[in-house]
């Protein structure tokens, strides 16, 4: 792997995250996105991650300094792929707005470089043929908080490139992420394959009255030593986006009408959409079950 240019096209929740972490490996990153006025905000949100990475980290002010030198900024596609070993995607889960952005992609990218999608729910096979380059095109997933939910999966599709592949392993690497390899295409990675189950399991309780969201928690935070339950995974989560999840599956699942009503009953009209608006199944910053006697 002979990356040192790195483009990362989209800077909002994971973006500028990938952008960052990719910057402080010593990586030289330009930051795309679609106007100067976002790319202006990230500058200042990128200060703001900077204080977690001190504060988590234990960063130096050096190490800081290097990073933000290795930053830059772009508004031009064109401009902003120009010297790119690797382009990451973390453009909106909208697929018109990914098939726009791989269409515009592959006419001005140069021809040596690889596309890494960092999409959560749609698959690499979807876009491959707008790539121009299927085999070195490759899905790299992140999760929030990068710096330290430090993992990274990494599937292809039929047609990539194993060497491609290979390469973006160790770049997962290299940027400090436990990489894993994901051999076939499978809608939801390894980690959403999981969780996403689990998750609907757990609220189909909560809908049909059999327990109440601290008591499941309790049963499975209990039974493995787990720090947290699914009730307070899904206020991490946000309960916006798995209302939106939910609304997604309503054809598919005849469990989801019921959960969007109560959802948006108790939740997202009341404005309690989790951890970080201060309310969800848990009040916050000091949820109940990170409290000595939760489990007792
Ligand atoms: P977001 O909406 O926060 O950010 C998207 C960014 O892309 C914005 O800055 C927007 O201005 C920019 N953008 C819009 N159109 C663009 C274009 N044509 N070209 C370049 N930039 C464009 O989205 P997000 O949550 O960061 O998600 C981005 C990707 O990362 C998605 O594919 C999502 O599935 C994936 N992802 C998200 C999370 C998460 O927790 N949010 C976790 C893992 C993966």
């Amino acid at each position: 792997m002979n990356f040192k240019n790195v483009t990362v096209a989209g800077s909002g929740v994971l973006g500028y995250q990938i952008a960052f972490q990719t910057a402080f490996h010593g990586f030289k990153v330009s930051v795309y996105d679609i106007n100067d006025d976002v790319l202006a905000k990230v500058k200042a949100k990128f200060f703001e991650l900077s204080e977690c990475y001190k504060h988590d980290l234990n960063a130096t002010q050096e190490q800081l300094d290097n990073t933000f030198n290795n930053l830059s900024y772009c508004s031009n596609l064109a401009e902003a792929v120009k010297d790119a070993d690797l382009v990451i995607e973390a453009v909106p889960e909208d697929v018109g707005i990914k098939t726009e952005f791989y269409k515009q992609l592959s006419q001005v990218a140069p021809e040596k470089t690889i596309f890494a999608t960092n999409t959560s729910t749609m698959l690499p096979s979807q876009f491959k043929d707008l790539t121009g380059r299927p085999e070195k095109f490759v899905a790299l997933h992140f999760a929030n908080k990068i710096w330290v939910n430090n993992m990274a999966e990494i599937m292809g599709h039929a047609e990539t490139d194993k060497k491609v592949f290979d390469n973006l392993v160790e770049f997962a690497k290299a940027i400090g992420m436990l990489a894993l390899p994901i051999y076939k295409e499978q809608p939801g990675h390894l980690l959403n394959s999981m969780l996403v189950p689990f998750l609907i399991s757990a609220t189909e309780l909560w809908v049909k009255e059999v327990s109440d969201p601290e008591m499941i928690d309790k049963a499975w935070m209990k039974s493995f030593g787990s720090p947290l339950g699914p009730f307070a995974i899904l206020d991490i989560i946000g309960i916006n986006t798995v209302y939106n999840v939910a609304k997604l599956n309503v054809d598919t699942n005849p469990n989801m009408a019921p959960l969007l009503e109560k959802l948006d009953a108790e939740f997202i009209r009341p404005g309690y959409l989790g951890m970080f608006s201060g309310k969800g199944f848990y009040n916050y910053p000091n949820p109940a079950y990170e409290t000595a006697n939760f489990l007792k």
